[in-house]
């Protein structure tokens, strides 16, 4: 039976942990906090003392935590994936991090000996748990036909950027944008409430206007309602995104003074209610001044 490795067990890393038990491979599991692997144990998963037990017979290892400096933990640290992994298993990071550390990592797994592909996803954690996801990955193709049959559980699209760390440049940019998106539709809903507007009207219009992206479908109605329940993308890990992003772009084009706007408003949404939905957005941007 092929064995995978599934290191971080959040709202999204939970559900596509369950996918790979779902279809038919050999999961071991570690999450820093024990408590939310205990169901996919139940389930058949085996759960492992440190990333590197988890890691130690894989033929795949694949990690979905919050950011570099998770990423880092659960792959170099002492007891981290990377310590005993044979010589070429695949390394499939799908947490969403920096360039920068997407090239850092590829470059030191690569040097041990290991087949690392950048593979952030979009879809929410619903999508997670149900195999649609949308990755987004960067690899020689090579590398990614060797890939594949640990991808096909998690997703219903693979988008192939190009060269490792083009999945994560695109991811960026796509969350970056979303981050602009989100905070503008806040403000514009905002400023529709304080004119004394018929709200329901409001987010009937954005839905269904010229400016409705999926996202301003999905958040409109929901900011409107101060409905912040269900699945969920937290302020902190946009604005995660959205600091990543805009540093890569500090390195390719100067100013891009949209996205430093949309990281301003997402660093008070962080301050303000950082492990909630981002929706809360529309709360920040209402308070009186
Ligand atoms: P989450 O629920 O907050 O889970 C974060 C995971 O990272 C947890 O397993 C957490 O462990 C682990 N972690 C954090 N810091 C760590 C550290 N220093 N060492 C080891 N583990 C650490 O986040 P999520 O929503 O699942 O997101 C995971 C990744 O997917 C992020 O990169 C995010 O940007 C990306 N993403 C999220 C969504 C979404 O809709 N939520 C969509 C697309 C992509 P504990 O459980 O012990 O805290």
């Amino acid at each position: 039976m092929t064995r995978v490795a599934f290191i971080g067990l959040g709202r999204m890393g939970h559900g596509m942990a369950g996918r790979y038990l779902e279809t038919g491979f050999k999961v071991a599991v570690w999450n820093r906090s024990k408590a939310k692997a205990e169901d996919l144990i139940a389930r058949g998963a085996q759960w492992a003392t440190s990333p590197e037990d988890a890691a130690i017979d894989a033929d795949a290892v694949v990690t979905m935590v919050a950011d570099d400096e998770a990423s880092r933990a659960v792959w170099l640290t002492k007891d981290g994936a990377a310590a005993n992994m044979k010589a070429g298993t695949l390394a499939i990071e799908c947490s969403t991090v920096s360039y920068r550390h997407a090239l850092d990592m590829a470059k030191e797994l690569r040097g041990r000996g290991l087949v690392y592909i950048d593979c952030p996803v979009t879809g929410l954690p619903e999508a997670a748990a149900a195999g649609k996801l949308t990755l987004l990955v960067g690899a020689d193709a090579a590398d990614l036909d060797k890939a594949r049959p640990y991808l096909a559980p998690l997703c219903s699209t693979i988008r192939h950027f190009g060269a490792v760390g083009t999945g994560t440049v695109y991811k960026l940019i796509n969350n970056l944008m979303g981050a602009v998106q989100i905070a503008s539709l806040a403000e514009g809903l905002a400023i529709a409430e304080q004119a004394g507007l018929d709200m329901k009207l409001v987010a009937e219009a954005m839905a269904t206007g010229a400016v409705a992206s999926p996202q301003v479908i999905r958040h409109s109605k929901r900011m409107v309602a101060r409905d912040f329940s269900g699945a969920s993308f937290t302020a902190a890990l946009r604005r995660k995104d959205a600091a990543y992003a805009v540093a890569l772009a500090e390195t390719l084009l100067p100013g891009v003074p949209v996205g430093r706007a949309a990281l301003a408003a997402y660093d008070n949404a962080t301050t303000h209610a950082p492990d909630d939905d981002e929706g809360k957005m529309i709360e920040i941007v209402s308070r009186p001044k």
